[in-house]
């Protein structure tokens, strides 16, 4: 069944209502058309998450010249994994709760149509490459934990600390936030200590706990920061993290003049996460998916939900049915809002964003909400000649990260049963 973009924004009451769906269009003088919502439609091109805005040069400079097109988006990648200033990928990682930097990461070759991927890699920066050489040096798809670490020594990877100072810190103070049930953080003789009850909001509903958070958290957090050597500029933000355990990634798709498509995500995963745990980012199908019939799409944001709904291949299948990149995303969003009947007490705590590549050129970014936070929307980088990145067109209105205070329910969503009917 193909879906006309009349059906969709028809049966859509959330598309309807939230205020970013059609945004891409409007940024492009209120053109409506398929046309306008699906990109320009150029090849070569590459799309990626906007952490890899600064490194889209390189990776088209090469594209152009006749590199191959995991290779480009490899070359994308490979900046933020070595950026020890980004904390969502490679080197500078947040932590798992134990304060060790797992990654993980995934590759698709469209032209050859073969995939690599690794799952919860210690010591290893560049797992988006070791994912190229499970795909090119062995019969497996998938490798994790220390057999993928110890494969990617054998390809020639160094073993590095990837814990940073500043990640290292932050880490720290995520483990003092939750320690009043544990040993970890100012004890007993300590003038800052605080009796167990005297937790802001102990024993209040979840609803209610939110502007305390704002108050008295933010400061007693700021200070601990301070204690631990956070430098003042980065203390909100080290807060922030603490409170709102963030996610980040870099997922990246590269097509070329001849058609050919391929694509990649790489990560640290959830800060904070327990040990082992695998989020959607190297699971072939969910972080990342590319088949050369048709396109190739990933995505960052929430892992768990990602692999319920298997974000990228559902994708992949929606525009082989006949839905443009940017109707296709939003088809995958309304699944995550649907394994929540629509929930927006929980959908809040949660977010998701898409990076779609057709094989035409056309492309999208959506994301679940606007953005983490006002004046920070979600957005994609785009290089067809002109690297430029767009904010994506989100489903929901509204912001998952609100900090302070959170996000308020849009009312017009507050009785989104009637969707979910
Ligand atoms: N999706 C990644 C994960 O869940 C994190 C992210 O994209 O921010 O591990």
């Amino acid at each position: 069944m193909t879906f006309s973009r009349r059906d969709f924004v028809k049966t859509s009451v959330l598309g309807a209502v939230a205020a970013g769906v059609g945004a891409q269009a409007q940024d492009k003088g209120k053109d409506t058309s398929e046309e306008a919502q699906s990109g320009s439609r150029k090849r070569p091109i590459i799309v990626c998450a906007n952490n890899g805005f600064n490194y889209l040069d390189d990776g088209f400079a090469f594209l152009k010249s006749g590199g191959d097109t995991l290779d480009a988006a490899l070359r994308v990648v490979k900046g933020p994994e070595d950026d020890p200033n980004d904390d969502s990928v490679g080197l500078g990682g947040l932590p798992n709760e134990e304060g060790v930097v797992e990654l993980d990461a995934c590759c698709m070759h469209g032209p050859t149509r073969r995939a690599g991927s690794v799952g919860g890699v210690r010591n290893i920066k560049n797992v988006s490459l070791a994912a190229k050489a499970v795909m090119t040096h062995t019969g497996h798809v998938m490798l994790v934990g220390e057999g993928a670490e110890r494969f990617a020594v054998a390809m020639g990877h160094p073993r590095e600390n990837l814990l940073t100072e500043h990640s290292r810190k932050i880490w720290l103070l995520w483990k003092e936030f939750h320690s009043t049930d544990d040993w970890w953080g100012p004890g007993l003789a300590d003038p800052h200590w605080q009796a167990p009850a005297a937790k802001p909001g102990d024993g209040k509903p979840q609803s209610e706990l939110h502007p305390e958070i704002g108050r008295e958290h933010i400061q007693n957090l700021q200070a601990r920061a301070a204690d631990l050597g956070i430098e003042p500029e980065h203390q909100l933000a080290a807060v922030r993290t603490v409170l709102f355990p963030p996610t980040g990634t870099i997922h990246c798709s590269a097509l070329n003049e001849k058609g050919e498509i391929s694509g990649c995500t790489t990560t640290s995963g959830l800060a904070f996460k327990l040990p082992g745990r695998c989020g959607d980012s190297p699971i072939i199908g969910a972080g990342c998916y590319t088949d050369q019939d048709v396109g190739s799409a990933g995505a960052t944001g929430s892992g768990e939900e990602n692999i319920k709904v298997a974000g990228a291949h559902t994708i992949i299948e929606n525009m082989r049915h006949g839905m443009s990149p940017q109707e296709a995303g939003i088809d995958a969003l309304k699944r995550i809002v649907r394994n929540y009947n629509g929930d927006m007490n929980k959908l809040r705590f949660l977010d998701m964003t898409y990076y779609i590549l057709r094989k035409d050129g056309a492309y999208a970014g959506v994301s679940l909400w606007e953005g983490y936070s006002k004046g920070h929307p979600h957005k994609i980088a785009i290089h067809d000649g002109n690297r430029r990145a767009e904010v994506c067109v989100n489903l929901l209105k509204g912001y998952s990260q609100e900090f302070p205070p959170f996000p308020e329910i849009p009312e017009e969503l507050k009785n989104s049963s009637e969707y979910m009917k």
